[in-house]
Order: structure tokens, then C-alpha cells, then sequence
């Protein structure tokens, strides 16, 4: 707990004990025979007052500086005025005396605002820790000696030595030394990843067994450490329509209920109803009750946790919207390929035309292939045990959904499936075994096929199953492959509908039809890597991406995004959306359920401000701590 918080805190103890005492002294009929009738009354008036400005003169004081600049409604003015009027009471000598009421309200309400503090700071404090990814520093070697630096100004092409115990403050390349990583502040994940010489390290990473010298590849600003806490940060700036909904409703609520409160004290007055103390009181009762605290601040709270609890779980939530959307989702359009499947392919077979060496067919894919990021290149290149020359490569064309074209050695080499070759009018042949079939031709004659498959995710079928499970109606799998290979693992895997064969536009043209076919409310999400299907990710009403830990175009196009590639996540976020949606609206409606029911029997004269003052702050406690929950999740 703060400095400032614990005075607060202290202050409001204090006011209490001196209520208290205040209470007591009143209710032993001390005053009474110490100043006798009426001169009890101002006695208790004076005592009561002083616990009351005790606590209550920073409101005060706020509630008078809001008058003067205009804007009155809030709950200082609405605390201040109903307790405030109570106090004034004592004007009517007729009436019972209020003191006691006007400081409880002010109590109260202190004690609900200290509760509210508390747990925003709560939820600050473990987001900021779970957040607690930002590396404060890098080890440079300089001299023969190592020196800490900001990480902001580490050139990309730096060599950094990152300590067991450290984190990485900035991604690269390890280039000595092995270990073990620890990314569960990224992803969730508690199984550490090992790595040595040459393998891809991400910022945010804590070392946790050897010394690992690294080589930057990026400046900190572009790391994924900077990137993802930026998002985080931004997070809150895209407010969900629940939350807009209740912005607004506070606008147009508070002032609405204060005039309410106006008339019901001098209408029926007026009208000869009673007398005024009577209906006084009844408006500064509903004063009490009208202030809007519980959902204004339980309802944004919700959010946060959601989000924040999401990203324990290495979802990145861009905006609390997005959980919104989430919730509702009842369509899943899958890629296939990185997404369902991991990504890497295997080789099966290289069948070379008659004549023709099996290691050329391969060797002129990898070299034509030498600059794509396409996962079916990373593998051919990986297959490919000789020397690529880059030197020898230019005219490279990547055709998103077909395949390369590429000068190598002068000669025109062409890899990709039966739509590049008709594109192109070179010849080919199909092959009989199921598989991605890479066709090869050099200078337009047909060399030979290389069949690769890839391999579907350990946890897809449980993504998959878990979705339907979590309510939704289908899951769909797109994909540029060919038709029997995607058949093969749509069955497997359990998905609704697999459409195949398409180009990265047909998918856009596919997503659109769905979405049209959406009922009513119901949303759609599509899951990609981010390698070429940021046009689908965009369109899609939430756009998943996954593998983060790499992809910029993934972080930049996504409206979610998954920190490591596990498609269970999916279902995982969702039922996160919906049980954060639950939280908002049992707290809409427990909220505005109590206040109404208090309001009635304030208005018939039945509540007293006793009961209005503990409606309020336990509503808004008990809002409060329903909205913590959002952000409690299950690792696994
Ligand atoms: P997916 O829809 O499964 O993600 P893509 O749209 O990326 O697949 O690619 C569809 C098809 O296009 C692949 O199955 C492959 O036949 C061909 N293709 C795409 N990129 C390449 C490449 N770099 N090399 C060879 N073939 C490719
Ligand atoms: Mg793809």
C-alpha cells in the first residue's frame, strides 16, 4: 500500500473511532443531561461533525471545485449533497436528527472509495507483474569488460551476454553457450525451451542455466518485449460497447436521479402531501443511492482483469472489444497451414523425370526458394543438405498461393503447384502419392516433383474439439493446398468444413460469404500465422494470429494474438471472453437491481439512509470483488 493510501486509510479509521465514540456518547443520553432539550441536539451535531469533515473534506472540496467549473454530476456532488442535507436537518426542529446519518454516508463512502483504490491498484500491480517482461538493462561487452546499457540504445548487430537469472532484453540470434529459457511471462508456457549456437531467442525470455552470448537482430523498440507491451498498454484505449454503454448510461443516470431527487422533496410537500422534513429526507436518501460507482467502476475493472488475465495465459487481447467479440464468437475459420498444421513439412519423396538426378530437382527448389518465409521453403531448404549460394539467385518472384519463380544460375526455375504451372504454361504431371505436390520445371522443361506433407499439431484436435465444446456451431479450414491433402486432415481433426485449393483473395471471398451467412450476433473469427493472410485477418470481425513470438505482420494484423502456436488457446481465450462477459453483466444487473429496489422503498419512505449508504458501497464492494475475479485463470 502507498504512502497516500495508507493516510487515507488511517484518516478513515480514525473518523470511524470518533464516530463511533459519537454514537456511544448520543446514545448513553450523556448530551442530553449535560445540555438538556434542545441543547442536545446541536451538541450532537457539533460531535458528529467532526469525524464527518474528517473524512469527508477532500469530497467536499471536490465537489465544490466541480460546481464551480460546471460539471456538478458525480458522486462527490451526490455524497456531498445528501449528507450535507442531512446535517441540515437540525433545521427543523420538528423532525428527528439526522447528524448521524449524514456522517455515516460520507463514511461510507470513503470506505468504498479506499476499497475501489485498492483494487484498481490490485489490478494494475499484477498486470504491471505479469507484464513484468521489460528488461532494464543489456550486457554489452566493452574493453574486455562487460557494461550494463540501456537496452533502447543497443545497436541491432550488437553482441550481449545474457546471465542465468537475466532476461533477454532484446531478440537476436545465440551465437555461444546453451540453456534453458523460461517464457511463461510470454506465453504461459512452464516447460523451458532449450536453446544453443544459432537458435532464435525472443526479448522477455528469462535465462535460466548457462551464460548465452547473442547477437541483436533488431533494435529494443522493434523486439517482442517492446512490442507486446506497448499493445498491452494500448489495450485499454478500444473500450468494448458494454463499457461505452455504461459511460454513457452514467451521464444521462446521475442527473436524471438527482432531479428525481429535487422533485420527491418539494412536490409532494408542496402538494400538501406531508410535511417536509419527511420527503427532504426521502430525496436525500435517493441521493444516497443514485451514485453510480458500483457499475462505473466493477464494469471497466472486469475488462482489464479479462484482458490481464488473458495475457497471463499468453493471449494478447488488443482491446477490451475484442473480448467482447470473442464471447460471441460461433464461427472458427482456421488456415491450414502453420495454424492447424505446424508449419514445418516433410520431404516424403522426390520423384525426378527419367534421366534426371533426384539432388538437382531439390537443389534448384532450395535455391529458388532461398528467399521466401513460406513454411513449405524453410523446409525444402532444410531437406537440401548442400550449400545454397545466394549469388547465384535474382528475378526471385513470390506468387502468394502458387509458388516461386527465380533466375538461378540464369535459368528459370519454377516451384510451386498445378496453378503455377498453368499460370506459367509449363508442363507437369500429378503424382499418385497424397500429398503437397512442388512441381519444378528450368527453363520450361519439366524436371521433376517434390511430395511433402506436413504434420498437424499435437493439441489441434483438442483446439478443435475445445471449440466445439465452448458452443461453437463450426469450424471451418481454409487452405491453399491441395483438395485430398486438406480432406485428409480436416477429417482427422474433426473441423465442420474444409474448402481448399484457394488463393490468399479466395479466402478473403470465402470469409466474406461466411460472415454473411452469420446469424444475428454471432461472430466470426479467423486464425492465422499472419504469413500472408493479413487481408483475412482484418476482414474477420476477430482476427487471431498466432506465433507471435516472430511474426510481425501476425502482431501488426491481429485483433487477438496468440504468444506461442497452440491452437488450444483458442478455445482457452474464448471461454475467458465469455466468463469475463458473465462478470460485466451479473454486475449490470446485481447493480442496478439493488439501486432500483432501494430507490422504490426510498421513494415510499420505507429506506432510510442507513440502508441506502450500505446498499451503495456493498454493492459496489461486491461489484468490485466479482470483477476481480476476471482476472484469476487456470495455467496450465
Ligand atoms: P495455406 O492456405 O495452407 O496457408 P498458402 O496459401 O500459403 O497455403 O499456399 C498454398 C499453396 O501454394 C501451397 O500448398 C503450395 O502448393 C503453394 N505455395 C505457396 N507458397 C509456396 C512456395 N514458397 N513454394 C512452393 N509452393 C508454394
Ligand atoms: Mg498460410
Amino acid at each position: 500500500m502507498n504512502g497516500k493510501r495508507r493516510r487515507w486509510r488511517n484518516r478513515i479509521i480514525l473518523a470511524i473511532v470518533l464516530f463511533a465514540a459519537a454514537l456511544a456518547v448520543e446514545g448513553a443520553g450523556l448530551l442530553t443531561r449535560a445540555f438538556g432539550s434542545p441543547g442536545d441536539v446541536y451538541a450532537s451535531f457539533a460531535l458528529f461533525l467532526v469525524p464527518y469533515l474528517i473524512a469527508g473534506y477532500k469530497t467536499l472540496l471536490e465537489a465544490a471545485r466541480n460546481i464551480r467549473r460546471g460539471d456538478p454530476f458525480d458522486e462527490a456532488f451526490l455524497m456531498s449533497v445528501a449528507s450535507l442535507g442531512a446535517f441540515a436537518m437540525v433545521a427543523f426542529p420538528e423532525a428527528d436528527p439526522h447528524m448521524a446519518e449524514g456522517a455515516a454516508v460520507m463514511l461510507f463512502y470513503q470506505v468504498g472509495e479506499l476499497f475501489q483504490s485498492y483494487a484498481v491498484g490490485q489490478s494494475r500491480k499484477s498486470i504491471a507483474t505479469m507484464m513484468d517482461i521489460a528488461p532494464e538493462y543489456a550486457n554489452v561487452e566493452r574493453d574486455g569488460a562487460l557494461v550494463q546499457v540501456d537496452p533502447a540504445e543497443v545497436a541491432p548487430g550488437t553482441q550481449i551476454v545474457v546471465k542465468p537469472g537475466e532476461r533477454v532484453p532484446i531478440d537476436g540470434v545465440v551465437t555461444e553457450g546453451a540453456s534453458q529459457l523460461d517464457t511463461a511471462a510470454l506465453t504461459g508456457e512452464s516447460v523451458p525451451r532449450h536453446v544453443e549456437e544459432g537458435a532464435e531467442v525472443v526479448s522477455g525470455c528469462v535465462n535460466m542455466t548457462g551464460v548465452l552470448h547473442i547477437r541483436t537482430t533488431r533494435p529494443y523498440g522493434e523486439s517482442t518485449v517492446a512490442r507486446i507491451l506497448e499493445l498491452v498498454e494500448n489495450a485499454s484505449e478500444k473500450k468494448a460497447r458494454t463499457e461505452n454503454f455504461i459511460t454513457r448510461f452514467a451521464r444521462v443516470y446521475t442527473p436524471a436521479v438527482t432531479l428525481s431527487a429535487l422533485a420527491l422533496a418539494v412536490i409532494p410537500p408542496l402538494a400538501g402531501l406531508g410535511v417536509w422534513s419527511d420527503w427532504i429526507l426521502r430525496g436525500l436518501t435517493f441521493l444516497v443511492v443514485s451514485c453510480p460507482c458500483a457499475l462505473v467502476i466493477s464494469v471497466p475493472l472486469s475488462f482489464f482483469g479479462g484482458i490481464g488475465g488473458a495475457s497471463r495465459l499468453g493471449i494478447l487481447v488488443k482491446g477490451s472489444n475484442y473480448l467482447e467479440l470473442l464471447a460471441h464468437v460461433d464461427t472458427v475459420v482456421f488456415d491450414k497451414t502453420g495454424t492447424l498444421t505446424s508449419g514445418t513439412f516433410n520431404v516424403v519423396a522426390v520423384h525426378p523425370e527419367a534421366g534426371v538426378d533426384p539432388d538437382y530437382v531439390l537443389s534448384m527448389a532450395a535455391h529458388a526458394e532461398s528467399f521466401s518465409d513460406h513454411p513449405i521453403a524453410v523446409s525444402v531448404r532444410a531437406t537440401y543438405s548442400g550449400e545454397i549460394d545466394r549469388e547465384k539467385i535474382d528475378e526471385v518472384r513470390e506468387e502468394s498461393g502458387h509458388g516461386v519463380s527465380a533466375r538461378v544460375n540464369e535459368r528459370l526455375v519454377l516451384v510451386g503447384n498445378d496453378k503455377l504451372m498453368a499460370a506459367h504454361g509449363a508442363p507437369w504431371h500429378d503424382c499418385d502419392l497424397t500429398g503437397t505436390i512442388l512441381h519444378v520445371t528450368v527453363d520450361g522443361a519439366y524436371v521433376g516433383h517434390i511430395v511433402i506433407a506436413d504434420v498437424v499439431k499435437d493439441d489441434a484436435k483438442d483446439a478443435v474439439d475445445g471449440l466445439h465444446t465452448a458452443g461453437v456451431r463450426r469450424c471451418v479450414m481454409l487452405t491453399g493446398d491441395r483438395a485430398d491433402v486438406a480432406q485428409a486432415v480436416g477429417t482427422r481433426l474433426g473441423i465442420d468444413e474444409v474448402h481448399a485449393q484457394l488463393l490468399p483473395e479466395d479466402k478473403v471471398a470465402e470469409v466474406e460469404r461466411l460472415l454473411a451467412a452469420e446469424g444475428d450476433g454471432a461472430r466470426l473469427a479467423f486464425v492465422g500465422d499472419g504469413i500472408n493472410d493479413a487481408p483475412v485477418l482484418t476482414r474477420a470481425d476477430v482476427g487471431i494470429a498466432m506465433g507471435a513470438m516472430g511474426s510481425d505482420a501476425a502482431i501488426e494484423a491481429a485483433d487477438v494474438v496468440l504468444m506461442d502456436d497452440k491452437p488450444s488457446k483458442i478455445a482457452q481465450a474464448m471461454r475467458l471472453a465469455r466468463r469475463t462477459m458473465r462478470i460485466v453483466w451479473q454486475n449490470i444487473v446485481f447493480a442496478l437491481g439493488v439501486k432500483v429496489l432501494i430507490l422504490v422503498l426510498a421513494a415510499v419512505g420505507v429506506a432510510n439512509m442507513w440502508l441506502a449508504v450500505f446498499g451503495d458501497v456493498g454493492v459496489a464492494m461486491i461489484a468490485i470483488l466479482n470483477a476481480m475475479r476476471a482476472m484469476r485463470v487456470e495455467r496450465d
